[in-house]
């Protein structure tokens, strides 16, 4: 039963999944009820509450998560790299195997529509599967074997850091969450994770801890490899990231909560790293050659900064035009687009609460003008997209324009000559990303600016839109601060891993005392950088 006093309008199970739900931790594969008060999943469509009743972890529950990660940190690490790439793999799988149930019951928590879910799903699973593929190939043991100067033995490989608390976002239920990308890097490095389950979305981050939890107990991991806490009161968070088990946190999420973590992070007798990825605003650059067919540029930025109604941390939030009659001809053809679109379900009746208020102190300044609205969809929580513009000096004066309103607002700045934009561009905060929009004709504005936005932003596009974020090797979705707490690393692609590991060097060591990947018979064949170069699993 949920508070209106009926029964949930999906029962108080998976709906025609195979486990019902119960809205418990799991710990170490047992469950375990909390013991908060009880609150619901609330459909972000309706703000109506549904689901079994979930109640947060106590803290000792919290403390048993981390020690049981602790207790199994060992055992772990030192399983051969099959298993855990098997592990991981059968991750994906299990998340399959709960099929469109895990969809629906994603769609009806988050609001966003099964086509998207479905393709998070993919890109959930296949990140799974390339991190197996990373274990596999012994790339991330960084081994390296050199001779000193004196002509001692030294060698290098890199070790897991140890129990990881991963924490996610609402806007990415499946991709930045339970089984998302802090949590396949953390594994595929060796680390057992705590995850602590975003409120936004409880039945799906169960489903999907479930579906961990039956892979690991499958393919004979340590039971402590994986526990997922309940919780919406902050507390449980920042128990976690305080117990002296945990060794490092990923965090996805709004500055606000980064910045929360990351000084409990820092303000433990030991401090550890909190790797939080936040926001940004991802400013696109339009150079003159881009303005040529006013059209054909509007209509994707409009697209781009409307998906998902905008929830997207990679969002063209800031778009950067020339003043003058060629940027006012693009400003016309996005207002055209913007008109014709709707608003759509947000996140949570909070986010789209959140997502107005922020329109609105935009809107406030003196000096910003609206250049067109979509119309509101229909329903409580679906408030129109916007397109605002604003002169620079007018952005550089008022900081209440320069940060995320999560959500499909844009806010278009015009400036005048190269030295104007320069200067907006070297005001800006860390970024995730930087795009550029231009033909041949901008290749010296182009190369003029891109030392700038090298140093502004984590990923430089040449065209096109920030919003897609391919999952590969070469991918960094990351950036200096404010959009990352660590400039150094990545949360996307297999470069993810490195935040988790930790180098130590083996002096002068006896064959046999030396872990596999660095004995000189490498019988894992591990790729090995030596001093004579990179030698490929020899
Ligand atoms: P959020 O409110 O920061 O929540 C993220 C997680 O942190 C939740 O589990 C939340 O729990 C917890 N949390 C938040 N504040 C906390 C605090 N003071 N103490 C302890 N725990 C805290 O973010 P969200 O609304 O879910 O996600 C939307 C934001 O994420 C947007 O700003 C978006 O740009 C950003 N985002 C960034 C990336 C990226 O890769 N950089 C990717 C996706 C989204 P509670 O809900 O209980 O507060």
């Amino acid at each position: 039963m949920n508070p209106t006093g009926n029964p949930s309008p999906t029962g108080d199970s998976f709906p025609n999944g195979p486990a019902p739900l119960t809205g418990h931790s799991l710990l170490a594969g047992r469950e375990v009820p909390g013991t908060g008060d009880a609150w619901y999943a609330v459909a972000a469509a309706t703000g109506e509450p549904f689901g079994p009743p979930h109640r947060d972890a106590s803290t000792e529950q919290v403390a048993e998560a981390a020690r049981l990660a602790a207790a199994d940190s060992r055992a772990f690490r030192a399983l051969p790299p099959e298993q855990r790439a098997a592990f991981l793999d059968a991750c994906a799988e299990e998340i399959e195997t709960l099929g469109d149930a895990l969809l629906e019951l994603a769609a009806q928590e988050s609001g966003l529509p099964p086509a998207r879910l479905t393709g998070e799903r993919a890109r959930t699973c296949g990140q799974l599967r390339l991190f197996a593929d990373l274990v596999r190939s012994g790339t991330a043991l960084g081994a390296r074997i050199d001779t000193g100067p004196s002509g001692t033995d030294v060698r290098l490989r890199r070790i897991p850091l140890g129990p990881v608390a991963v924490f996610g976002a609402s806007n990415f239920p499946l991709a930045f969450s339970v089984a998302g990308g802090d949590t396949a890097s953390a594994l595929a490095a060796g680390c057992p994770v705590v995850v602590k389950s975003h409120p936004a979305h409880p039945g799906t981050g169960e489903a999907v801890a479930r579906a961990v939890t039956t892979a690991a107990a499958r393919t004979g991991m340590p039971a402590g490899v994986f526990s997922l806490l309940v919780g919406r009161d902050h507390d449980v968070g920042l128990a976690l990231v305080g117990d002296p088990r945990i060794t490092a946190v990923g965090f996805t999420g709004s500055r606000a909560g980064g910045l929360a973590l990351i000084t409990a992070g820092r303000s433990r007798p030991v401090p550890i790293p909190v790797h939080a990825e936040m926001s940004a605003v991802n400013p696109v650059i339009m150079l003159d050659g881009a303005l040529a067919r006013p059209e054909q540029a509007a209509a994707p930025y409009v697209a781009s900064l409307t998906a998902g109604a905008g929830q997207f941390c990679t969002n063209p939030g800031l778009l950067l035009l020339p003043a003058g009659p060629a940027g006012d001809a693009f400003l016309s053809a996005v207002a055209q687009a913007m008109k014709a679109t709707e608003g759509q379900v947000m996140l949570t009746p909070d986010i789209a609460r959140a997502y107005t208020e922020g329109v609105r102190r935009w809107e406030d300044v003196p000096g910003v003008r609206e250049v067109a609205r979509g119309t509101a969809g229909a329903g409580p929580y679906t408030p129109a997209p916007v397109v605002l513009e604003c002169d620079a000096a007018t952005y550089t004066a008022h900081e209440d324009l320069t940060g995320e309103v999560f959500g499909a607002a844009g806010l278009v700045v015009r400036w005048s000559g190269t030295d104007e934009l320069l200067h907006l561009l070297e005001e800006l905060e860390g970024q995730l990303t930087a795009t550029l929009h231009g033909t041949d004709a901008d290749r010296s504005t182009a190369l003029g600016l891109l030392p700038v936005l090298e140093e502004r932003a984590g990923r430089v596009l040449w065209g096109g839109w920030p919003t897609g974020v391919e999952v590969c090797h070469a991918m960094v979705h990351g950036g200096p601060w404010p959009a990352t707490s660590s400039p150094g690393a990545t949360s996307v692609g297999t470069l993810a891993v490195e935040r988790w590991l930790r180098p130590v060097c083996y002096q002068s060591f006896p064959d046999t005392l030396l872990p596999s990947e660095l004995r000189d018979d490498n019988p894992l064949r591990a790729p090995r950088q030596t001093g004579a170069g990179l030698i490929q699993g020899a």
